[in-house]
This record gives structure tokens, C-alpha cells and sequence, in this order.
């Protein structure tokens, strides 16, 4: 019974090759395949947004048009079939079509109508399962773009057979944005019933907390940072209302795509290596030091960022942690664009040091490909990491992480000092300069010692964070979703 292959419906915002913001489009676009390949039915749905274009996906309309009701209005929505990933593992993706609230818009999210557009999505994408007859096992939803898929199912929805058992799973990704908008969405998405909860203000809904508190279960992009939600400080107004659920929160950090990211094979390199041929590697590292019009020293340790420049990423310890690290025999390299006085704060840094720092301030996936296989350290002090890609695509290219030890930080990366020289990198708590400087004084006297550093980058190299491990922990949540739904 319990290796019954299930029935998944994957709801999402944004997904990877359709649409990409962020972090949610890489999980999208890819933890539904690592569960195909496992041998479940699993499908995404998405809106189409008007940058989905017909000769770029395969797409295909179904059906007939059906209409849905938002306020007094019916809206049209069309259903289109299309797919994703490779042979082994071929995705259905089903993509909502409505011309005002979708395909007439150029982006993903940003508009005064975000409440609306995602209610439509939402309803719709119930209402498509009828037109399909497919009923699935459970409904993957994602963040508050999808909140009102485990709140309509958990009151109106109890009424109709179809709908009754379908169980819900509620992922948190960024718990940052949560969908807080006025009680008249709920007129327009006809779920007057819904009752306020402790933690909207009064005359609000806010989506993410209304999946939180409808979904079967939830869960967080890593472990730990399941714990941190639960507090104060870190639970953005919902660490209560978490608290309460907190027999069904559960913590699944994220993968990489190991084909997207694979030293070994990966164009964008100057020179492909793997963990037993870790010395071609060096060439990256000269490759890197010309690009950057740095002095092409072997020897001289190399640390890499590429990262947003939030707040949140870590930005305000980095001026003090940099004058401190280039006073030494150091070079550093900055991929990133945000917030313009983090901008200001590396230009004026790097005018300090031109012969030992460069930022660039832009998006560029090859660089950010390229300083991953050339640079020695990767750095991410974050002050929240709900999971965070960046340092084990770094570990998968043997860069070595400095990490401050929050959220899925915490999870992915192991202290090489407190493991007595078996971790796969240096990480530190308090969220202090002086904090990020020790770590990264014992990473620079590691990288003296030859031996013991190749080894570091071999275990970080053989740790594996591909979704094959993901993915069967999801089926463990899907299942566990199913057996308590109702309850
Ligand atoms: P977040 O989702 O909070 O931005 P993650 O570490 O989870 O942080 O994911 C960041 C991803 O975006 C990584 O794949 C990283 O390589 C990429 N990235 C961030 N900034 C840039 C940039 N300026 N250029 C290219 N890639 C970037």
C-alpha cells in the first residue's frame, strides 16, 4: 500500500523554463522531476503569463473554455497542455490562461492586483482538475500565491466529492512576502465564509497565513529553518499561529539540479574538473583572476560571492569583514546587483583596494558559473537563509563555503573546525564582522595546509545535494499529508 505511485498536482507562481524571480522557479522547475523519476504522476500548474509564449513551449489548448466567478464577473480561462524536462522524466504542465489577470501582464508578480491575480489562479486551477477529471492524491501549493487552494479546499471544497480527500502539503519558501491585502478578496474569490485568524490585522486576509493554517501539512526549505520560524524573531508575525501547527511543520532543504550544475561538464568553464582531477581546477582560478584584472597570484586565496545585495544576504557586515580581509594577502571577487548603497558600499571598497577586490554589480549567470569553479571560498554571511543554492552549488564546484550558520546554512554546511578536520566548510553564529572574520581566519589558515583543504573541497564535492534525496522525503510528506487529512 504504501508504494502506491500518487497523484501530485504541483501549484506554482513561477517555474523554471516557464518563468523565473527567484529560488521558487528552481524548485519548481525542478523537484517535480526528481519525483517523476521516482515513478509518481506528478503534474505543474501555472499561470501563463504573457512572456510564456507559444514558439517557445510546446502548447496545446484543451478542452473547451470554462468560466470562473470573481465578484460579480465570470472570467474565461482557457487550459493549455504543455511540458517539461527530459525523456525520463517528462512533466505535464498545465498553464492557466486568462487574458486580464495573466497573459495581458509582462511579469510574474509587482502589480497592485497581485491578490486578485493569484486568487484566479487558484480557483482556476481547481476548476481545471474537473475539466481533466483528474483527481490528484494531494496538492503541492507554494507559498501565499497558493494559499487559497488549502483554505477553499478545507471549507467549501469539504461539500463536493471531488474535492473532499484531496490533501494539501503548504511550502514555505520566503516567508517575507506573505499576500496581505483587504477582506474584499474575499468577495471577489466568493469565500465570504473565511474566518479571520488571530494573526491578520483586523480588515486583512494574508494568504500565507491562511495556507499555513488550512494546509494538511507545511513545511519550510530546510530544517533549521523550521525552528526559526517558530520564533519571535524570525517568524515575520506568524511565529504563533506556526506554533500551533507546529505537529505538522516539517523542515526539506532543497537541491540542486546536478546536469544544470556539474563542473564536469559545464560550457561556461574554462576547465571542466571533478574531485579526483580537482588540479585542472586551478586554471579557473588564473581564468577568473584575468577577468577580474586582478594579479594572477596561484597562491593567494580567493573568496567569491555571488549574491543578491539585500539586506537579509548579509550586506551590512560586509564593509568591516572586507577592510579586515584585504589588509591581508587576499583577494576578493563580487557577483551581485540590489539594493544601490550596497552598490556604493563595494565601489568604495574596491576603490581602497583595486589590486585586491572587484565587484561586479550585474546579473550574469556565466560569471557566477565561472567564479563557483575558480574562486577559493564562497561567502554568504546571511543574516536568513530559508534554504540557500549558493553555497551547494559552490560545494559541487569545490569552492568552499564560509557560511554563517542559519537556516539551511545550517543544514548543508559542516564546520571543519567544531568536525575536527572532516567538514565541508567554516561557519559562524553571531551575526557580528568579528563573527565572519574568525571563520574566515581559520578558512585562510586551512588553505595554507594543502592536504587538508583538498579534502575539505573532495567531501564537499561527494556530499550530495541533488533532489534524488529531496524528492523521496516530499513523497514521505505527500503520504503523511494524505493519512492525516481530515483529521
Ligand atoms: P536567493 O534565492 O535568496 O537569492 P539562493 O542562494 O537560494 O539565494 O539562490 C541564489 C541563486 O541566484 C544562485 O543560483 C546564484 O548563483 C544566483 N545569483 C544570485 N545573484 C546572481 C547574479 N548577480 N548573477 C548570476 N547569478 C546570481
Amino acid at each position: 500500500m504504501t508504494n502506491k505511485p500518487l497523484k501530485i498536482l504541483f501549484l506554482a507562481a513561477e517555474a523554471v523554463p516557464f518563468a523565473k524571480v527567484g529560488g521558487l522557479a528552481d524548485v519548481a522547475g525542478s523537484l517535480p522531476r526528481a519525483i517523476k523519476a521516482l515513478g509518481h504522476d506528478v503534474r505543474l500548474m501555472m499561470p501563463r503569463y504573457g512572456t510564456i509564449r507559444s514558439n517557445q513551449f510546446p502548447m496545446e489548448k484543451i478542452g473547451n473554455p470554462f468560466f470562473i466567478s470573481v465578484g460579480p464577473e465570470k472570467e474565461r480561462v482557457h487550459l493549455i497542455r504543455s511540458t517539461m524536462g527530459g525523456k525520463s522524466a517528462q512533466v505535464p504542465v498545465y498553464l492557466i490562461w486568462n487574458d486580464l489577470y495573466f497573459s495581458s501582464r509582462d511579469r510574474v508578480y509587482g502589480f497592485e492586483d497581485d491578490a486578485q491575480r493569484f486568487a484566479v489562479f487558484g480557483q482556476a486551477a481547481l476548476a481545471a482538475l474537473q475539466l481533466l477529471d483528474w483527481k490528484p492524491d494531494v496538492i503541492h501549493t507554494n507559498d501565499w500565491h497558493t494559499g487559497i487552494v488549502p483554505t477553499w479546499l478545507k471549507t467549501e471544497g469539504q461539500k463536493d466529492p471531488f474535492y473532499r480527500d484531496v490533501a494539501t502539503l503548504f511550502t514555505i519558501h520566503n516567508l517575507a512576502y506573505q499576500g496581505i491585502t483587504g477582506r474584499l478578496i474575499l468577495i471577489f474569490a466568493q469565500m465570504e465564509y473565511v474566518t479571520h485568524l488571530s494573526v491578520e490585522q483586523p480588515g486583512t486576509v494574508n494568504w500565507m497565513a491562511q495556507g499555513i493554517a488550512h494546509a494538511d501539512l507545511i513545511n519550510t526549505v530546510s530544517p533549521r529553518y523550521a525552528q526559526e520560524v517558530l520564533t519571535p524573531e524570525m517568524g515575520m508575525g506568524l511565529a504563533s499561529l506556526l506554533e500551533k501547527r507546529k505537529d505538522r511543520l516539517f523542515g526539506v532543504v532543497n537541491g540542486i539540479d546536478y546536469e544544470q550544475w556539474n563542473p564536469a561538464t559545464d560550457q561556461d568553464i574554462p576547465h571542466r574538473f571533478d574531485a579526483v582531477g580537482l588540479d585542472r581546477r586551478i586554471g579557473n582560478k588564473t581564468a577568473l583572476q584575468q577577468q577580474a584584472r586582478l594579479p594572477v597570484r596561484p597562491e593567494v586565496p580567493l573568496v567569491g560571492m555571488v549574491t543578491r545585495l539585500d539586506q537579509v544576504k548579509g550586506m551590512d557586515l560586509m564593509e568591516p569583514v572586507l577592510e579586515w580581509l584585504l589588509e591581508r594577502e587576499a583577494q576578493f571577487i563580487l557577483l551581485g546587483t540590489g539594493a544601490p548603497q550596497y552598490h556604493e558600499m563595494f565601489k568604495r571598497v574596491q576603490a581602497r583596494f583595486p589590486n585586491r577586490m572587484r565587484a561586479f554589480l550585474k546579473f550574469d549567470e556565466v560569471l557566477a558559473r565561472r567564479i563557483y569553479a575558480g574562486a577559493d571560498m564562497f561567502l554568504m554571511p546571511s543574516g536568513v537563509e530559508p534554504c540557500g543554492l549558493g553555497q551547494m552549488i559552490a560545494m559541487r564546484y569545490g569552492c568552499v563555503p564560509v557560511v554563517r550558520a542559519t537556516g539551511g546554512l545550517a543544514d548543508t554546511v559542516s564546520d571543519n573546525t567544531t568536525k575536527r578536520g572532516r567538514g565541508t566548510g567554516f561557519t559562524f553564529t553571531d551575526y557580528t564582522p568579528e563573527a565572519c572574520q574568525e571563520a574566515l581566519e581559520r578558512a585562510l589558515e586551512t588553505y595554507n595546509k594543502k592536504p587538508s583543504w583538498r579534502s575539505i573541497q573532495q567531501r564537499g564535492m561527494a556530499t550530495d545535494f541533488s533532489w534524488s534525496v529531496s524528492a523521496e522525503e516530499y513523497i514521505k510528506l505527500y503520504r503523511q499529508a494524505i493519512k492525516v487529512h481530515g483529521t
